[in-house]
């Protein structure tokens, strides 16, 4: 029984699954997924799950699956594609036809090569978001390493949580890369105020008993290390499978179509390209997998549709809400506007606006929509 195979049960690959079974309600549909646990939503991970805020992570209770037919196969890792043959194989080798197939493998986080890393949690998963809220349970002290999003997010919960936090970064500021200095500054004061300590322009040089070892030769007291060092895409399925694939990521264009017939790919696996930037988007957000993987269900149900939304998300460090929208990338210049309680940074390249920030600037990060679609 072929019919649509959905690999990954993240943002793309339910998007995926459900758009497509409600243009076909009588053709199979079935997701196979590594992840144990019900498909739920990752954002709320590092934010309120983490803070012990009241949040609802599932994206479906298992009776929508059921009631809606869509197969969901849990606890199983794909090995291999045959796009000859037109099907995949597990772990356990069993093999699955495939009519359509969707690859949205999403991505795995990267540690740090640093002597005792092995021990450092990750938050990637539900089960990671569990076992580090456990671990803080019993923590005093922790060191988070990397001062990105997720980084920065999972501090600040778990200085609310009590436990006394510290970031290890090789970054002057937190966000410096991605962000830039200014709005780094104004996030360094956040985390403190917070009470997460900062230690920028160094990194770990290695993970001990207890205690962490950083580059400059000093140590600091961690009985609880986590890893937040970024993520990488994982396409070693596409790549063993022959499909066209650069920069890291699979190659698709604004339709989710892969080089292999019938084989899309949607979400942070892939690299798509965006009819409104008119050019190859990297994307590692929420919504854009979600759109991505609608627009993956709808090409494979035989309808017509592009990626052509403009990124966006947002972070919430304690009680502060960030909101970026625009195509990521790098930029020439940025340009950063203070507010009354707040913060706008515009990212400029040529004439263009190609990104915003803004802390408590609602308006801004609305007009910037208008001036990302018409750059
Ligand atoms: C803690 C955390 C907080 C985040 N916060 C935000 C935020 O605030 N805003 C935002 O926009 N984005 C945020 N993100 C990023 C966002 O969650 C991702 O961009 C999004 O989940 C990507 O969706 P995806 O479906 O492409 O991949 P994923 O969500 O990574 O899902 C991939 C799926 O594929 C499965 N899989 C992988 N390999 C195989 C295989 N070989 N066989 C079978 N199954 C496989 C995995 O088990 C998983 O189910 C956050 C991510 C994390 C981890």
């Amino acid at each position: 029984m072929s019919g649509l195979v959905v690999i990954g049960s993240g943002a793309a690959g339910v998007s995926a699954a459900e758009t497509f079974r409600a243009r076909h309600p009588n053709i199979p549909v079935r997701i196979l997924t590594t992840d144990p646990a019900l498909p739920y939503a990752k954002p709320p991970l590092s934010k309120d799950f983490l803070c012990d805020r009241d949040t609802r992570l599932d994206l479906h209770s298992a009776a929508w699956f059921d009631r809606n037919r869509v197969e969901l196969i849990r606890g199983v890792t794909v090995r291999g594609i045959d796009v000859e043959r037109q099907e995949v194989v597990t772990a356990g080798g069993r093999r699955y036809a495939y009519w359509h197939l969707v690859v949205a493998s999403g991505s795995a986080a990267v540690r740090p090569p640093v002597a005792g890393i092995e021990s450092a949690l990750t938050l990637r998963s539900f089960a990671d978001a569990v076992a580090l809220k456990m671990a803080a349970r019993y923590a005093d002290c922790a060191v988070v390493i990397g001062a990105g999003l997720i980084g920065c997010e999972a501090a600040s919960c778990l200085a609310g949580r009590g436990v006394a936090t510290m970031i290890v970064a090789a970054e002057h500021v937190p966000l410096q890369r991605r962000f830039g200095a200014q709005a780094g500054e104004r996030v360094a004061k956040i985390l403190s105020d917070t009470g997460v300590r900062f230690a920028g322009d160094t990194t770990v040089a290695a993970i001990e008993d207890g205690r962490v070892v950083l580059g400059t030769g000093e140590t600091v007291e961690a009985d609880l290390v986590v890893s937040a060092a970024g993520v990488r895409p994982d396409i070693r399925l596409a790549e063993a499978a022959g499909i066209a694939t650069r920069d890291g990521r699979i190659v698709v264009d604004e339709h989710m179509h892969t080089s292999a017939r019938n084989v899309y790919a949607a979400g942070d696996v892939a690299l798509a390209h965006n009819v409104t930037a008119g050019r190859p988007i990297p994307a590692e957000h929420w919504r854009d997998a979600a759109h991505q993987g609608r627009v993956a269900g709808l090409t494979a149900a035989g309808f017509s549709a592009v990626w052509d939304i403009v990124p966006s998300y947002a972070s919430v460090i304690d009680s502060s809400v960030l909101r970026y929208r625009g195509w990521g990338a790098g930029y020439e210049r940025s340009r950063f506007v203070e507010h009354h309680n707040g913060f706008t940074v515009w990212y400029e390249s040529g004439d263009d606006v190609v990104g915003v920030l803004t802390l408590n600037a609602d308006d801004d990060y609305r007009r910037a929509e208008q001036m990302l679609r018409s750059a």
